[in-house]
């Protein structure tokens, strides 16, 4: 089974998706992760003067942590010099159609929960599962102010301008799929998101303890 879980800058996709996958014994999948390790590449590049192919870049998961050719890119990728870039190169057609073709590869097997902007449109539109996730700018920008230290004006002009990135390229935008359910979560507490995304996966599934219509 897959669920996939969409939405703008700052909507709590990662956190949220981790937890959902969590409670449900299902694996985790970063996209984003995969976009940002390109852009680090692209930075590694120009300060040594080479352009490495994307089909070229080694991008692993372990656990919690991401491996870019062996180098544990975890914590350098969520700078916000890496962030812009990562929306930057997410625009160019090339590296899409790159992470799209391994994003589908590894998800093929097993229960995943895969987070990103065009996981239910584009990677994997037959998912069982469609969520929509956001919040208000002002929330969004309050909630990484939080995380990161800088004020809330740095923020909102961040995300506005990643956003707006998202949604006007060409290379699949960002937008909510036609069967994708919004969750809208401004106001709403980390775990009454969670509950409601697992309410939504028991909705799809069915009770569990269900017996099959015996006799037919
Ligand atoms: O989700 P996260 O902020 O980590 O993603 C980094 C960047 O990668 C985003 O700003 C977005 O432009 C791009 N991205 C994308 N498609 C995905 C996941 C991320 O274009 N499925």
């Amino acid at each position: 089974m897959l669920v996939a879980i969409d939405g703008p800058v700052g909507a709590g996709k990662s956190t949220v998706a981790r937890a959902v996958a969590a409670h449900l014994g299902f694996t985790y999948l970063d996209t984003g992760a995969m976009y940002r390790c390109v852009a680090l590449a692209r930075v590694q590049d120009e300060s040594a003067d080479r352009t490495r192919p994307v089909e070229e870049l080694a991008i692993d998961f372990e656990g919690t942590r991401v491996f870019l050719d062996d180098m544990d890119a975890t914590d350098v990728i969520r700078t916000p010099a890496v962030s812009q870039r990562a929306s930057e190169v997410a625009t160019d057609p090339a590296v899409r159609e790159n992470l799209v073709e391994r994003q589908r590869a590894l998800t093929q097997r097993g229960d995943w929960v895969a987070e990103g902007r065009d996981i239910g449109t584009v990677v994997r539109p037959d998912a069982e599962l469609k969520v929509f996730l956001t919040a208000s700018d002002e929330e969004r920008a309050g909630r990484r102010a939080a995380q990161t230290g800088r004020t809330l004006e740095e923020e909102l002009a961040d995300l506005r301008e990643r956003d707006e990135r998202d949604r006007t390229r060409e290379a699949s935008p960002l937008r909510q799929a036609d069967d994708a359910v919004l969750v809208d979560t401004t106001g709403l507490s980390f775990d009454e998101v969670v509950t409601r995304i697992a309410q939504l996966v028991d909705d799809v599934r069915g009770p569990a303890t269900t017996p099959k219509d015996a006799g037919t």
